[in-house]
């Protein structure tokens, strides 16, 4: 099982130190993301752990639409989407710059909420600094977290009651009835036809429970048999509501991703066909990338494609091109309004799901990285010889594999790939993503 991992997010005004507490939560963990070539973008989310407790942090700040007209307007939306979407809210107040009249405003907002809600007052950088805290309670909230991003103060308290909160809401709802069940998400800028797809999934297919509840009260996922197999469609509810989010407004949407995407094994990235693939499209498969999910690529609408002018073969290879980091995702071109090879996404999922639960063997995998070093031996760090001594797989799904090597910070980016490559090749494992990691020697299990 993939960690499963709520979401909290960080709402408030700019300049209270979301961000700089965004960093502090999320700074150990991100030495775990994998490089990713061909995508560029700032990072608004990211892991964060503490104690043994796992969730994923998002700063919605980094959301906030710069060229808004109305900035209050702005700052509502951003802080309904998270209510919409996360698991936990938490907002960020300034202790230096005092109680603001949007304050008011979003503890309202925030108040009559269902979900957890933090109240956080960051600048509080030592405990005389604790009087700044009186001011708030005007807000008519219970309890606010004072604390200081900057110099660590706080922190701990804070923390530690949300991980409690986050505890609460594993125990709560990520119940495990849906480890027979392939799960997948639906992904996609708006427009390109996620809920055309979903309906025409849903009316041509067996609806096992309908609607069932997902991870948290207000998410519905959608559970259908189909040759005896079962699948879950990841937040169908979500997908099948309109967005009435505006174009300038369509970064949020992001969030909405991110959220099922934690949750999914296959995401299915749908592309509109007529516009091309876009930066946008590239940047939300860089978001199922980096939260190891596998993926395809539907190219949708394809009915609207004149296909005397063009061929899927252009859009593999423009695909391939642009999306450089996701070279095992199948693509397949297909019809939300016609139906058009909709049914064949089913194939491909059961061609990629197995793939990405399989687990090589100790010994196999072994062999495979001797055969790999006596072909392309990595080249030398200082003159010395890196050593590949022992590798093992970790955990499935995606297949993660730890390497244990002399000196696991000199091996180099490319020659990561050729290993991952040559395991692909000879594991047959060509559509799903892999993880390796080098560990130094000392630190083998026994
Ligand atoms: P954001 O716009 O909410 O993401 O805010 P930033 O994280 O960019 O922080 C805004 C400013 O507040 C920066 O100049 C930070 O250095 C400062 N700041 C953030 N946290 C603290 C803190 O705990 N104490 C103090 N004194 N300043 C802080
Ligand atoms: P979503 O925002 O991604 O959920 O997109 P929708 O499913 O709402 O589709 C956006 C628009 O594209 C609607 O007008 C759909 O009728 C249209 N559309 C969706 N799929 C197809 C398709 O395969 N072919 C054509 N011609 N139009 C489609």
């Amino acid at each position: 099982m993939p960690a499963i991992k709520p979401l909290v997010a960080f709402v408030g005004r700019p300049n209270v130190g979301k961000s700089t507490l965004f960093n502090r939560i999320t700074r150990t963990k991100d030495a775990l993301v994998d490089n990713m070539p061909g995508v560029t973008r700032d990072r608004h989310y990211g892991d964060a752990q503490w104690d043994d407790v796992q969730f994923t942090v998002v700063d919605t700040g980094g959301f906030i639409d710069d060229e808004a007209d109305d900035f209050a307007q702005s700052i509502r939306t951003q802080v309904c989407q998270a209510i919409e979407d996360a698991d936990i809210i938490v907002l960020v107040l300034d202790g230096k710059g005092g109680v603001s009249p949007y304050d008011d405003a979003l503890t309202n907002i925030l108040r009559p909420v269902a979900k957890p809600v933090f109240y956080v007052v960051n600048k509080i950088d030592s405990i005389e600094q604790e009087s700044a805290l009186y001011d708030f309670y005007r807000l008519g909230v219970d309890h606010f977290y004072p604390v200081s991003a900057e110099h660590r103060y706080g922190l701990n308290d804070f923390l530690s009651d949300l991980a409690d909160a986050v505890t609460a809401i594993n125990a709560d709802s990520f119940v495990d009835t849906d480890q027979e069940m392939i799960r997948i998400a639906v992904i996609g800028h708006p427009n390109v036809g996620k809920s055309s797809l979903i309906n025409c999934i849903l009316g041509e297919n067996r609806l096992l429970v309908s609607p069932i509840a997902g991870t948290t009260r207000d998410t519905i996922d959608t559970v259908l048999q189909r040759d005896n197999r079962i699948y879950r469609f990841i937040d169908t509810a979500g997908i099948r509501r309109k967005a009435k989010v505006k174009k300038k407004l369509e970064k949020f949407s992001v969030i909405k991703a991110l959220k099922s995407l934690s949750r999914c094994d296959v995401a299915l990235i749908v592309i509109d066909a007529q516009e091309g693939i876009t930066e946008q499209d590239i940047s939300i498969a860089g978001y199922a990338y980096e939260r190891r999910c596998s993926c395809i690529f539907l190219i949708n609408k394809w009915d609207l494609v004149n296909k005397k002018e063009t061929s899927s073969q252009k859009y593999y290879d423009d695909l391939r091109m642009k999306a450089k980091f996701l070279p095992f995702a199948p693509m397949l071109t297909i019809s939300a309004l016609t139906g058009r090879r909709v049914p064949r996404i089913f194939n491909v999922v059961n061609d990629v799901y197995p793939q990405y639960c399989s687990r090589i063997t100790t010994g196999e995998l072994n062999r495979i990285l001797k055969r790999a070093v006596d072909l392309t031996t990595p080249s030398l760090h200082k003159g010395r010889r890196i050593k590949f001594y022992y590798a093992t797989q970790i955990t499935s799904k995606p297949p993660t594999i730890v390497i244990f090597v002399n000196y696991p910070k000199a091996v180099h980016f490319s020659y990561k790939r050729y290993l991952i490559n040559r395991i692909r090749e000879e594991a047959k494992l060509d559509k799903t993503p892999i993880r390796i990691f080098f560990r130094q020697r000392g630190k083998q299990p026994k």
